[in-house]
C-alpha cells in the first residue's frame, strides 16, 4: 500500500517495500514500511502516523554504507529533502546550508562550479549530504567534518529539533556523535563554512602523482577534483554496474608489540604508528595475503581490483554477501591473528 502524502503531509509511506534500489550492495531486501521525508516539518505528523506506531526505526540515506542481511521488519526513513542555500559570505568564508536529500557528489560539484574550493579531495564519495557527518566522510587526506559548521536534526527519541555546532558533533576519525547512537538523530541539514583561504592537500595517497602525469605544476581545486575522480576511477569499482559498498573492511588497530611481530614475519604488511602505543594495519593487505582477493561464492564475491571491497556480481542475498565476509574475517584471523571489523552498518537478523 502506498500513501501519497507528499504534498499534503510532507512525507509518502510505502508499505512492504523493495529496497533493491536503496542499498548500493544491490541486496534485494524488504522493509515493512518505508517513510520518504520530503519536508522537515512535517517528521512529527509522520513518526504520530498509525503505520509506525510501535514499529522499531531505521535511517537511511542512499545505502552506500549498509548490507542488509535479511529483511527490516521495522520502519526505514528516509531524507529526501533538496536545497542548497548560501546563507552570506563575510569575505572570509561562505556559509551554505545543505538539505540532507542532497547528493554529496552533486553537493561537491557545485560548490566547485560556483567557485566555492575545499570539498575537492571528497568528489565522488557516494550518499546524501544527510549522512556526511554521520561517519564523518573523509577521503584523500580531507574530512567533511574540518568544513561543517552546524548540523540540524531531529531527535527520535525526544521528538524535537536539535542544533549541534562543529564542537558537539564529536567528528573522529570515520566517526561522531551521530555514528555512536545510530538511529537517534535525524539528520534534516547541514551548514558548511568554506574558507576563502585555499591551499591545495595533494600528499596524500597518489594526489600528487596524478597531477604529475597530467602535466598540472599549480593546480586549482578543479584540477584536484579531477584527479581525485581518475584515483577513485580506476581503483573503485562502481556501484552503478557493480553492487558494493566501498571498503568493507577497516584497517585494524592492534598492539603496537603485535604488529612488530607480524612485521618481523611479514616485513611487507604495510603498517602506520598509531595513539595509545596501538599500530593500524592495511586490511587490503591482509586479505590478499590470505588469499581472498577475486575470491567468490555464487555471487557473493571480493574484488578483484582492490582487496577491501565485498563485491555483488549479481543477485547475492545479503545472507551470502555476509557469510563471505565472515569466512575473510575468520581467514585473515587463522593467518594473521587479527579480526578484522566492517565498515559499513550491518543490518538484520545476522548483525
Ligand atoms: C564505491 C564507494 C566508495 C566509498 N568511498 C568512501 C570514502 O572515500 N570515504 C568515506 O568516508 N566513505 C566512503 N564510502 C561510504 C559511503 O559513501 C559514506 O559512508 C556515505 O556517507 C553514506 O551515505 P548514504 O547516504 O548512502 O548513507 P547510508 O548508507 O544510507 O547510511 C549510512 C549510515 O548513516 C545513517 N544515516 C544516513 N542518513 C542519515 C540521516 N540523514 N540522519 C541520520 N543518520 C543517517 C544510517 O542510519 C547508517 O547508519 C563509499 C561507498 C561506496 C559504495
Amino acid at each position: 500500500m502506498s500513501l501519497d502524502g507528499a504534498g499534503a503531509a510532507g512525507f509518502t509511506l510505502l508499505e512492504n517495500a523493495s529496497l533493491r534500489d536503496r542499498n548500493t550492495l544491490r541486496v534485494d531486501a524488504r522493509a515493512g514500511w518505508l517513510a520518504e521525508v520530503h519536508d522537515a516539518n512535517a517528521i512529527p505528523d509522520l513518526l504520530g502516523h498509525p503505520a509506525l506506531h510501535g514499529k522499531p526505526l531505521l535511517l537511511l540515506g542512499e545505502g552506500s554504507n549498509v548490507l542488509f542481511t535479511g529483511d527490516y521488519a521495522g520502519a526505514i526513513v528516509t531524507p529526501a529533502m533538496r536545497g542548497v542555500e548560501v546563507l552570506g559570505d563575510d569575505g572570509t568564508s561562505t556559509r551554505i546550508r545543505v538539505a540532507a536529500g542532497e547528493h554529496w557528489d552533486d553537493f561537491v560539484r557545485w560548490t566547485l562550479s560556483h567557485g566555492h574550493a575545499g570539498l575537492e579531495n571528497l568528489i565522488l564519495i557516494p550518499g546524501s549530504v544527510g549522512a556526511a557527518p554521520m561517519q564523518n566522510i573523509g577521503a584523500y587526506g580531507v574530512e567533511a567534518g574540518e568544513f561543517i559548521e552546524s548540523v540540524e536534526a531531529f531527535d527520535m527519541r525526544e521528538h524535537r529539533v536539535v542544533h549541534f555546532d562543529n564542537a558537539r558533533c564529536e567528528f573522529g576519525y570515520r566517526d561522531s556523535v551521530f555514528k555512536r547512537h545510530p538511529d537517534r538523530w535525524l539528520i534534516t541539514a547541514v551548514t558548511f563554512h568554506l574558507p576563502r583561504a585555499w591551499a591545495p592537500r595533494i600528499d596524500y595517497a597518489g594526489v600528487r602523482d596524478e597531477l604529475k602525469r597530467v602535466g598540472i605544476e599549480r593546480p586549482a581545486p578543479v584540477h584536484i577534483a579531477d584527479a581525485v575522480v581518475n584515483l577513485r576511477t580506476r581503483k573503485l569499482p562502481d556501484p552503478k554496474l557493480i553492487g558494493n559498498a566501498g571498503s568493507f573492511f577497516k584497517n585494524p588497530l592492534v598492539p603496537a608489540a603485535q604488529a612488530e611481530r607480524l612485521r618481523a614475519q611479514h616485513p611487507q604488511l604495510p603498517c602506520w604508528p598509531a595513539p595509545n602505543d596501538l599500530a593500524k594495519l592495511s586490511a587490503a593487505w591482509l586479505i590478499e595475503a590470505s588469499g581472498f582477493k577475486g575470491a567468490r561464492e555464487g555471487d557473493a564475491g571480493i574484488s578483484s581490483r582492490h582487496a577491501l571491497v565485498l563485491v555483488n556480481h549479481g543477485h547475492a542475498s545479503g545472507e551470502e554477501l555476509w557469510a563471505l565476509a565472515q569466512r575473510v574475517r575468520e581467514g585473515v584471523h587463522a593467518r594473521f591473528g587479527v579480526m578484522l571489523e566492517p565498515e559499513p552498518r550491518i543490518i538484520g537478523a545476522a548483525a
